[in-house]
């Protein structure tokens, strides 16, 4: 691979256990246990008009999980906020997203883990537009989620994601939903899901079936503060002929109308009014904070 993002930054400069390098020339262990075991966290920032955004909700989620898995954070948060602003002017990113990856270090193969373990810390920035909000429909496909019993930790073991993620591109979906086997909807593949049902808002509550997301928790308080009222329930797929409306969120998608799911029209098939206007909410709130105006 060369140093070149997938999204095009020409070999820009990472962060990398606390120096600045270039990103093909970044070297990690083979015995590195995020490689070997899937053992570590990761976080996405997304960065808008070279400002980076909800930094200090980004690493209150990854002090937590950190503190549930026993990985230290090495240098501590300020640390990593440094990494993420430095990776990000170095990089002259404009729109894009930082990528951040803590694992519990380097070490002989053994799944328990030697108590002395370095942990590796990866920063690296990517360069891509910023999706216009409720503007890009979305269709996703059901799969029964077959993933672990700590969705709530942002963990780099994805297998089970990406199996969905497949099987959501097979049928010309963008996003695959977890559903159990008795209907209930938890999450997407990388996005949180909304339903608007008898003019009431219901996502899947906060617990381990679910990422905590922070555009979903970004756009509860929006919809407590637009008066929309909320269901604490998941929505449910034997109900889904009653949806209102749907949409997806998350850190890199935004806030996205889901117009089909399982080939169905989800409603009428549009992007729906509280998605246009959550989205808008959100939208108004990140420009300010950019000093977009
Ligand atoms: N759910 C899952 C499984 C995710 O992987 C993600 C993001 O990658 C989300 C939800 C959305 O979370 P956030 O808004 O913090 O990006």
């Amino acid at each position: 691979m060369t140093g070149d993002t997938p999204d095009g930054l020409s070999d820009p400069l990472c962060y990398l256990d606390g120096e600045l390098v270039p990103l093909s020339a970044a070297r990690i262990h083979p015995f590195d246990r995020g490689f070997v075991f899937g053992d570590g966290l990761y976080e996405v920032f997304r960065v808008r008009a070279g400002r980076p955004l909800w930094v200090a909700e980004h690493l209150d989620r990854l002090e937590s999980g950190l503190a549930e898995v026993r990985i230290p954070l090495p240098g501590g948060r300020n640390e990593i906020e440094r990494a993420v602003t430095e990776v990000t002017a170095r990089a002259g990113l404009g729109d894009g997203s930082v990528y951040l990856q803590i694992t519990r270090g380097a070490g002989p193969r053994a799944r328990t883990p030697p108590p002395d373990l370095e942990p590796t810390v990866l920063v690296a920035p990517s360069a891509h537009p910023h999706l216009p909000p409720a503007a890009v429909p979305h269709a996703a496909v059901t799969v029964t989620d077959r993933r672990w019993g700590r969705c709530d930790l942002k963990t780099v073991s994805l297998m089970a994601t990406v199996l969905g993620k497949l099987a959501a591109r097979d049928a010309g979906a963008d996003e695959v939903v977890f559903a159990t086997p008795d209907g209930s909807l938890r999450e997407g593949g990388s996005t949180n899901l909304f339903v608007r049902r008898d003019d009431a808002l219901e996502t899947h509550p906060a617990g381990p079936e679910i990422l905590p997301g922070i555009t979903r928790a970004l756009l509860l308080d929006l919809a407590r503060r637009e008066g929309l009222p909320l269901r604490p329930a998941a929505p449910r797929l034997e109900q889904r002929e009653l949806w209102q409306e749907a949409f997806l969120c998350g850190t890199l998608t935004g806030v996205q109308p889901l117009v089909e799911l399982d080939g169905e029209p989800v409603a009428d098939g549009r992007s729906g009014e509280w998605t246009r206007r959550l989205a808008g909410a959100l939208e108004a709130l990140e420009r300010q904070l950019c000093g977009l105006g």
